[in-house]
């Protein structure tokens, strides 16, 4: 029985990445609408026949890489559980551990080396593509070191939050995941306020921008928006990737907003003061908060189904799984695959919600700029750097897009532009 569920879930899995590739690769149609093609939104307008080539071939096999390392984890949860390994984590931290609460942080290392070691091979798979094709200019040392320091600050992470699951599963066998998520607001919370002066600097050096005069212009900028000056920053990518980017990230006093170098270095004034301005956009909406409180919002949900697919799991499945309690910890990798499956199901709604906030961002900033040709152009720059698709299959779009597609990008600019003459 073991042995055939195991066959089988190798086999959907197969199934499902044939599919993919046969959607992604022959299904799915590149061609731009016939209203679009000639607009200064259709790439072969911007980009040389060797960029579009390289842009369409970069992109599938990007998006299959991302199809499939979701349901890969799935996958991999699950066959430890099927054939046991869960339970002998479970032994071995047991014998090696002197102090019983030892053996919770033991239990959790083996379970994330291990997977580490799992997904290792589609991590190196994604980077080097992406240095294939001169987006990544990260070394593989460095590359190494980022991949280590996600590890441990994962395990970190989940060793604050795993024991105490476990506890509040042991005290509440019903109510658990309700205590669960109210303990998750003060922690995410905190974690947010963290992430740009504690865990972001772990990757990449941040500092006040080193263009004084283009500082200036922006700050001015902020100013016209109320952002105070101190909260604007330049993060050292170049090292990394020639792809541009620029983010908004913290909160309360450590919000900010960051520009990364390699955006500094490729875009003109104007260009980078339409990227600031989109930004700005995302400040003062405070879509930070919006986005904390939606989420909180979703993962009440998500705990209560994941506390009811737990107990159905077990008390269908617990045999063939060797799980005899959800209390147990040999549960964990249930636990995880259901949150990663959960997520994956929220991540249309959720895109939808962040598209959402990014037109509206795109609309504030012309508003705030009105030069639609510096902000057209430093979208068609942003698509180069990056070998994006201006057009991504539906699919795509809908479980991998937190951004409008370059082509409504572009065409709503276009639009502003023909209809104030400019
Ligand atoms: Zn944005």
């Amino acid at each position: 029985m073991v042995r055939k569920m195991g066959f089988y879930a190798v086999l959907a899995f197969c199934l499902y990445g044939l599919f993919f590739y046969w959607y992604l690769f022959y299904l799915a149609d590149p061609k731009l609408p016939f209203e679009y093609q000639g607009t200064k939104a259709d790439p072969a307008t911007f980009l040389n026949g060797r960029e579009l080539m390289l842009s369409e071939e970069y992109s599938k096999i990007r998006n299959l890489l991302f199809f499939l390392s979701t349901p890969f984890e799935w996958l991999f949860y699950f066959l430890i559980l099927l054939f046991g390994f869960s339970r002998v984590f479970k032994r071995w931290a047991e014998s090696s551990a002197k102090y019983k609460f030892l053996q919770t942080p033991i239990y959790l290392i083996w379970l994330s080396f291990f997977a580490f070691l799992a997904t290792l091979p589609l991590n190196y798979i994604s980077y080097s593509l992406s240095k294939t094709y001169h987006i990544s200019t990260q070394t593989f040392p460095s590359w190494m070191k980022d991949e280590l320091i996600d590890f441990w600050l994962n395990y970190g992470t989940w060793l604050i939050i795993v024991p105490v699951l476990y506890w509040l599963m042991k005290k509440s066998q019903k109510r658990w995941w309700l205590y669960g998520w109210l303990l998750s607001i003060p922690f995410t919370l905190f974690m947010m306020f963290l992430q740009p002066v504690v865990i972001d600097p772990l990757y990449n050096d941040f500092y006040p921008l080193k263009n004084k005069e283009l500082e200036t212009k922006i700050l001015a900028l902020a100013e016209k928006a109320h952002i105070p000056a101190q909260h604007v920053f330049e993060v050292n990518m170049a090292d990394k990737t020639n792809s541009l980017n620029a983010y908004v990230t913290g909160i309360g006093s450590n919000a900010r907003i960051v520009l990364w170098d390699t955006t500094l270095n490729k875009l003109t004034d104007d260009q980078i003061l339409f990227i600031m301005a989109h930004e700005m956009c995302h400040y003062v909406e405070k879509h930070i908060y919006w986005g904390i409180a939606g989420y909180l919002l979703i993962s009440l949900l998500g705990l209560y189904l994941t506390y009811r697919f737990m107990n159905w799991t077990v008390k269908r499945w617990g045999k063939e799984l060797k799980i005899s309690d959800v209390r147990d910890i040999r549960s964990l990798p249930l636990f995880f695959m259901i949150i990663s499956m959960l997520l994956f199901a929220a991540s249309p709604l959720t895109n939808l919600a962040s598209r959402y906030q990014e037109t509206r961002a795109d609309r504030y900033a012309i508003e705030m700029t009105k030069n639609p040709e510096a902000a057209i152009t430093s979208f068609q720059e942003l698509t180069r750097s990056g070998l994006s698709q201006v057009k991504p299959p539906l699919l795509v779009k809908i479980f991998r897009y937190t951004h409008p597609s370059m082509l409504d990008r572009i065409s709503m600019l276009e639009e502003y532009q023909i209809k104030n003459g400019k």
